[in-house]
């Protein structure tokens, strides 16, 4: 298969996960001239279901299940649709399991996007776009400023360290073989469409259910929340205008700790303080992570949807989630 009448054949991978599925549920329909090929190994976090049944069966997607530990079949993708530039969601993404079985976050993490920088050099790609996570730059204290683009690499735990290991490796393609790439490192999202073994489904899903949430140590942990249609869209713009070699940190400007989310979540699910349970913290849990926008601010973007509305759209959906349920 060529590239036909398209002007991009994008590979995008990691698209049943959450930010991936959103990213590619936004993008396929605003893109009628791009191809997106969307792959994923459907690893147990992923659900299908989460690529809208409009965007599957659009004339300019397709959609290959992958691993991209798979260097033959992952050549293979990129020979059959002439693949002319990647972003890469796919990851091992739950910090708890990578505290469980690390090994599956250096061969996803690392292998597998140094498998994709290998072929994307090989085919001559023309962008190559890693998407990162704010957790690679450590944690803060209370009074520290938000992390910069130039803020020091410390991650803290393996998933933080996989993360960062590929980060390295992508601007090393850069440097070394004058590859096309560009990194984004978000805060953390939530929305429609995420696992709910995190922390903002989980709570809902509970609450939901009438069951307890359980809430690690203290509460005060603190994270900077991004509305997950924001992240795409930020990616979406870095993705076409942003400049070769370069990081771009996206924040969504909203620092709560976990105590204030959740009772955001019990007003909105109509529960009370009873409905929390307080467990052990657990290991290497970072305190506060904190991401400035400056540089996503002069590329002409800024988070659009208030806590408060993205929180009740992400209750929604998951109550039209569990009404579905027989
Ligand atoms: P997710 O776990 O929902 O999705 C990851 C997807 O990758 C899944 O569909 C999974 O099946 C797929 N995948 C895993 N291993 C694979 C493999 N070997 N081959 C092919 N596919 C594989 O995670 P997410 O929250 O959508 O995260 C997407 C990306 O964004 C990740 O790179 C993550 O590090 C990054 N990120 C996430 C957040 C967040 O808050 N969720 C914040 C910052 C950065």
């Amino acid at each position: 298969m060529n590239r036909g009448s398209f002007e991009r054949s994008i590979l995008v991978t990691g698209a049943a996960g959450f930010i991936g599925s959103t990213f590619a549920n936004l993008m396929v329909p605003r893109y009628p001239k791009d191809r997106f090929v969307l792959l994923d190994a459907l690893t147990p976090i992923a659900d299908p279901n989460n690529i809208d049944s409009a965007t599957r069966n659009a004339t300019n997607c397709v959609f290959e299940k992958v691993d991209i530990r798979d260097r033959a079949a992952l050549e293979r993708i990129f020979n059959t649709y002439k693949i002319t530039e990647v972003i890469n969601f796919a990851a091992e993404t739950h910090v708890d399991m990578s505290l469980v079985n690390p090994q599956d976050f250096i061969d996803t993490n690392i292998v597998g996007t140094h498998n994709l920088l290998q072929l994307a050099r090989a085919c001559g790609i023309r962008r190559f776009h890693q998407i990162s996570t704010d957790e690679v730059y450590g944690a803060l204290g209370p009074e520290d400023p938000a992390f910069t683009e130039t803020t020091p690499l410390a991650p803290r735990n393996p998933y933080s360290a996989s993360k960062a290991s590929a980060d390295l490796l992508v601007l090393a393609y850069h440097r070394t073989f004058n590859l096309n790439v560009v990194i984004t490192r978000s805060s953390n999202n939530y929305g429609p469409r995420q696992d709910t073994t995190k922390l903002i489904p989980l709570f809902i899903t509970c609450l939901l259910e009438g069951k307890k949430v359980p809430l690690y140590g203290d509460g005060k942990n603190v994270r900077d929340w991004l509305f997950v249609e924001d992240n795409a869209q930020a990616i979406d713009i870095v993705f076409r205008n942003g400049v070769p070699g370069e990081v771009y940190n996206i924040g969504g400007n909203c620092e709560r700790s976990n105590n204030e989310i959740t009772v955001m979540l019990l007003e909105l699910t109509g529960r009370d303080e009873s409905a929390i349970e307080h467990v052990a913290d657990r290991r290497g849990h970072d305190f506060r992570y904190a991401t400035g926008t400056a540089k996503m601010h002069k590329l002409g973007w800024e988070p659009q949807t208030t806590l408060h509305d993205g929180l009740e759209r992400t209750v929604r959906y998951f109550r039209s989630k569990t009404e579905e349920v027989p």
